[in-house]
């Protein structure tokens, strides 16, 4: 076989995608799995290692896959990634992205690979904390940021607990459909850390419930706030509360945990509204729950404006979204429900002063699309109502709060904010806090701050392989 060519992962086939929510990628067989982990170079620099926002050692699961090791493939995987379950069948790959096999054919499979490691190897392994630190610790939001900070305090030896308002834990990962993720994947990861002395509060908000203040109060020597940006971003358009209209989030949301409460699976015409993933994923969905019905995806800008990962536009492509673009939404039509969506005609006009393009409404050039649904994913912001301004919250520009000090410290001394832009993004900035809190918490105590253990027990914490050259993420 051609080194510069990618075993090929089987998908579901084309034409019976939209009537079923089954996982596209098909797994690798463990032949198929060797084959693709010999095709790795084993760089000297590993490029992948530093694309990775966790510092997966990709290169070192690539090699003891081809070498048969799937014990000690998914061992090194576990070993940096709790979340490894969900994260090998969502990940964005940024590793594969800066493979040097990308310039010069396809990228390593890494997280198909990553999927072949676990599901071959033995992985039903259980953490370990080390000896036992005294200090509590308080975690506000249970999606990857706060989970991933929890495991890694909990693997410090710290006592965590994590509240969250939902009844369930995961955060956004819980609205990733299920053509990506299966239901049970992050009970799998979860079930991992048994033995580490976290506990979850669900059910219970911040702002509501207890603030970051009172839970110092209560004795928790630091807490992390990981609210994420849950909350839908509105157009604010006549007839955005008409029956059949919905937000992405929770149409996604119920998609998984309810989707009995919607629409029934009848001939639809659907429109969303949006360019980015959450679209693509409200539109991709929606044709399913359709039963093939028809979709339209409504953006105001030009397909290379779209913000949409390439696997997410030509899986909408394949799968028959319909692309209006230059249609910008002026209001919903309807009176008992959505009837249509009048838009504006868009074009672009000259550069700005900064010299980016710019975007005018075509003067009379409103039309309706007619529909019955309208899907609306302009965004999200986070919801921090009820949460004490001394805090001095900073908003990154996907919407989550964030603290402005060292290590996202907030201006409330032991209080810290953070999250991410993808699932993997924000277990990496949930692991850069938990660093930043145990550091916090070891000048406190007058102890010499220390790497994280092995979670599994070893001797020794765990080394970057040789050859990484220092993260290049941003969250
Ligand atoms: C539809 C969709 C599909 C996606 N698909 C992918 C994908 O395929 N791959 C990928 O890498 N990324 C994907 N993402 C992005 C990824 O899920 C997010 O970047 C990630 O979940 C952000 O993590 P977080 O911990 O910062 O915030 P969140 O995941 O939003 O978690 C925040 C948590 O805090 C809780 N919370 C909020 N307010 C309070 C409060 N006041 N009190 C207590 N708890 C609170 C929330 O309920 C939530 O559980 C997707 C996102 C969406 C919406």
């Amino acid at each position: 076989m051609d080194r510069y060519e990618r075993v090929p992962i089987e998908e579901e086939r084309r034409d019976e995608r939209v009537r079923k929510f089954a996982l596209i990628d098909h797994p690798y067989t463990l032949e198929e799995a060797v084959l693709e982990g010999q095709r790795c170079l084993q760089c000297a620099m590993p490029y992948c290692i530093q694309g990775c926002p966790i510092t997966q050692d990709a290169r070192g699961y690539n090699i003891l896959i081809g070498e048969r090791d799937f014990d000690g493939a998914a061992r090194l995987t576990l070993r940096d990634n709790p979340l490894a379950t969900v994260l090998c069948k969502t990940c964005y790959h940024f590793c594969e992205d800066d493979c040097i096999m990308a310039g010069r054919g396809v990228p390593i499979a890494i997280r198909h690979l990553k999927r072949a490691a676990l599901e071959f190897g033995k992985s039903d392994l259980l953490y370990v904390p080390s000896k036992r630190k005294e200090e509590r610790i308080a975690v506000v939001g249970a999606g990857p940021a706060g989970l991933m900070a929890a495991w890694d305090l909990g693997v410090r030896g710290h006592p965590v607990t994590v509240y969250e308002t939902e009844p369930f834990l995961g955060g956004q990962i819980n609205t990733i459909p299920r053509y990506h993720l299966d239901e049970d994947d992050l009970d799998t990861d979860l079930a991992r850390w048994k033995n580490l002395d976290i506990t979850f509060v669900a059910g219970k908000k911040a702002g509501v419930d207890y603030t970051p203040q009172s839970l110092l109060a209560e004795g928790y020597e630091a807490v992390l706030v990981a609210v994420g940006a849950s909350k839908a971003r509105t157009l604010g358009i006549p007839g955005e509360e008409l029956p059949g209209v919905y937000h992405a989030l929770p149409f996604l949301l119920a998609m998984n945990k309810t989707p009995e409460g919607l629409y029934g699976r009848k001939e639809r015409r659907v429109v969303v509204i949006g360019a980015g993933d959450v679209a693509l994923d409200a539109a991709r969905s929606a044709r399913r729950l359709s039963d093939g019905g028809d979709v339209q995806l409504v953006y105001r800008r030009g397909p290379e404006d779209m913000k949409a990962t390439q696997e997410e536009k030509s899986g909408g492509e394949i799968e028959g979204i319909q692309y209006v673009f230059y249609r910008s939404p002026k209001a919903i039509l309807g009176s008992e429900r959505v009837e249509g969506l009048r838009v504006e005609r868009t074009e672009h006009g000259p550069p700005d002063a900064h010299g980016r393009r710019t975007l005018r409404v075509v003067p009379d050039s409103e039309e309706t699309i007619p529909c019955d649904t309208v899907i609306v994913a302009v965004g999200e912001v986070a919801d921090v109502s009820g949460f004490d301004a001394d805090l001095g919250f900073k908003f990154a520009s996907m919407g989550w709060p964030e603290g402005s000090r060292e290590g996202w410290m907030t201006d409330v001394e032991g209080v810290f904010a953070t999250g991410g832009r993808s699932v993997v993004h924000a277990m990496a900035a949930g692991e850069r806090a938990a660093a930043a809190i145990d550091a916090y918490l070891a000048k406190k105590h007058g102890r010499a701050p220390e790497p994280r253990p092995d979670p599994f027990g070893g001797a020794k914490p765990p080394a970057l392989p040789d050859g990484y050259g220092g993260a290049t993420w941003t969250p």
